[in-house]
């Protein structure tokens, strides 16, 4: 993967983010996405956050090399605290990451007044899906959209959101699906479903095992089983 070419993953993400954008992408690593929105004229400016070194220096030094430096700001620090509301950053893509990892960003981001409402999320996270959705819901960010992709042997979900005054709660079934993923299905969908069912039922002979009192995730895992079934049917 370069800034031309994307791997499918993030140039999936990158689909989602709104034409003109002023966009902070968190974790950029070498700032992939953000240069490949902006050679393609997608967005007009973005923030590149980094809190590790490495990356962040390979971010400076993409960013020098495509004389971007006017358009692309790599700044260094954790999660969203590089972002200020004087930025007017209209989106914010988190990928690549697990799903708690981008919950606990966006949660220190709204405590500590970085995130204004306004944007647009764009969060791709490679586990923990239905952790980041209850984190959105809770906090009054409505799914908008969601997409799922297959890619090097693995599957990867993009969620997208915006703050709502009022909003809906979604059941479990959402939660642990994807409200607009459960609508759409699809084969990606299906077979990474079906994987999931086999772990579940892998987990639940293990715990059935088990001497000590587990009886609460016995009964977690079989409603997880029972919703897999009932959607898989
Ligand atoms: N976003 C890119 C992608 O999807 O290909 C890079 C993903 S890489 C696996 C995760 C990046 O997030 C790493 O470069 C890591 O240093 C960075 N990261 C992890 N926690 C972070 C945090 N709290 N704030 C900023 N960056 C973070």
């Amino acid at each position: 993967m370069d800034y031309k070419h994307l791997s499918e993953r993030l140039h999936r993400a990158g689909e989602f983010v709104p034409e003109g954008a002023i966009l902070a992408d968190i974790g950029s690593d070498h700032a992939y996405l953000p240069a490949y929105l902006i050679m393609n004229n997608k967005i007009s400016s973005a923030i590149a956050g980094e809190v590790v070194d490495g990356p962040y220096l390979s971010a400076k030094n993409l960013v020098a090399e495509l004389n971007l430096v006017d358009k692309i700001d790599v700044r260094k620090g954790d999660g969203l605290a590089v972002v200020s509301p004087e930025d007017n950053v209209t989106a914010i893509s988190i990928c690549g990451m697990g799903g708690s990892l981008i919950r606990d960003i966006l949660h220190r981001g709204l405590l500590g007044n970085h995130l204004t409402g306004k944007e647009t999320l764009v969060l791709q996270p490679n586990i923990g899906e239905p952790t980041l959705r209850t984190w959105l819901v809770n906090n009054y960010y409505e799914i908008i959209k969601e997409d799922i992709i297959r890619e090097n042997e693995k599957t990867y979900e993009i969620i997208v959101a915006k703050k709502r005054e009022n909003l809906i709660p979604l059941s479990e079934k959402e939660l642990l699906f994807g409200p607009h993923l459960l609508k759409q299905q699809g084969p990606i969908f299906t077979n990474k479903w079906q994987h999931e069912l086999k772990q579940f039922e892998n987990i639940l002979t293990q715990l059935e095992k088990s001497t000590k009192n587990v009886s609460e995730k016995i009964e977690e895992i079989q409603t997880k089983i029972n919703l897999v079934k009932e959607v898989l049917k």
